[in-house]
């Protein structure tokens, strides 16, 4: 009975409610489109790839920590990986204590570094990139021929620190650019040699060796170009697609050379909006407000799960179309040294 009254007194009031008009359904604003021109090739290059490698496997054949003089490669995320699976980055030797392994960057240290590691009795691997030991054995060729060298490099890069620690000091000049280059005052024009930074703006390193050649025809230079086949072919990707594009971001570090160097020649081959970021996180959404096709591509010491957080990124915003822009496949592997078990 009870129940019976209390049904029959909410039907009666739910009669009595007045009945709200049934709300639109609002319709999802359609995503803008976005084409994402990416450059292959694009990330990590042999030489990087290599040296992460030397230290895991270092961590698994000799346990944590192994400790890593410098950055491996420049890159954060990449640092932070390694030092979650125990590897210990350290500026210099002397923070390094006796009983634990040695990495050295891919970038190359000067000879005193090794020098000093065996002074010490550590044990260190060296995982400098085999393409920067080039650049080192033509410095050291030169010297031992009695040629003076001019680097074309940047000033305090750790690439160009250790290839100038190769030799003597005072046995190399560095030229930075077109404009040195017309002023550097070697000892003696007759015996003279240039090498470069792998990592250059490939016109830019034309333009200075074109200086050089000029004002000193008896120059010796590299049988082969001592810029890299990575950053060959990655500002080559880039040259491709910038002219097509209304923005470009390359993925890098703002201490990593090839990744600058990206930016730089985005802006000359026609797209002025190019820009380096680290993350996704870092990427003003709202200041890409118009853009239809963005291009992307990643420095050589940016891993590739670093472009696919960007993506994933843009596609939250945009309605994306991936259209990869291929200049050619790479191949090059490196072999990794013997101590670790490497043939
Ligand atoms: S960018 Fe070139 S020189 Fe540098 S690590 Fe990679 S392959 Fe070696």
């Amino acid at each position: 009975m009870l129940g019976g009254d209390f049904s029959e007194g909410a039907r009666a009031a739910q009669a009595a409610t007045p009945r709200l008009p049934p709300r639109p359904i609002r319709k999802p604003m359609p995503k803008p489109s976005l084409t994402i021109l990416l450059a292959a090739p694009r990330g990590f290059c042999a030489g990087v790839d290599r040296a992460i490698q030397i230290v895991e496997e270092a961590l698994a054949k000799f346990g944590a920590p192994v400790y890593v003089r410098h950055e491996i490669v420049h890159n954060r995320f990449v640092v932070e990986s390694l030092e979650a699976k125990g590897a210990v980055f350290v500026k210099e030797l002397d923070e390094v204590p006796a009983d634990v392994p040695v990495v050295f960057s891919a970038h190359g240290v000067p000879k005193s570094v090794p020098a000093a590691a065996r002074a010490r009795n550590l044990f260190y691997l060296d995982a400098t990139c085999p393409l920067v030991s080039k650049v080192h054995h033509e410095a050291e060729r030169h010297h031992r021929d009695g040629r003076q060298i001019i680097m074309i490099g940047h000033a305090g890069h750790p690439e160009v620190i250790g290839t100038m620690g190769q030799v003597p000091d005072g046995n190399i000049l560095l030229v930075e650019d077109a404009a040195q280059a017309e002023t550097v005052a070697p000892a003696d024009p007759a015996r003279l040699a240039y090498i470069t930074q792998t990592t250059l703006s490939v016109d830019d390193a034309a333009e200075i060796v074109g200086v050089l050649r000029r004002r000193f025809p008896l120059i010796e230079g590299p049988r082969r170009e001592d810029i890299c086949y990575a950053t060959t072919n990655r500002q080559q990707a880039v040259k491709t697609i910038a002219p097509r594009c209304d923005a470009l971001m390359v993925i890098g570090a703002p201490n990593s050379s090839n990744s600058k160097r990206l930016v730089e020649v985005a802006a000359r081959a026609g797209c002025e909006r190019a820009m380096l970021v680290q993350r996704a996180a870092d990427i003003d959404w709202p200041a890409l407000q118009g853009v239809t096709r963005l291009g992307l591509t990643a420095g050589a010491s940016a891993p590739e799960v670093l472009v696919e957080e960007v993506i994933d990124a843009a596609r939250a915003r945009f309605d994306v179309i991936i259209e990869e822009v291929a200049v050619t496949r790479e191949t090059v592997s490196f072999k990794l040294p013997p101590a670790l078990g490497a043939s």
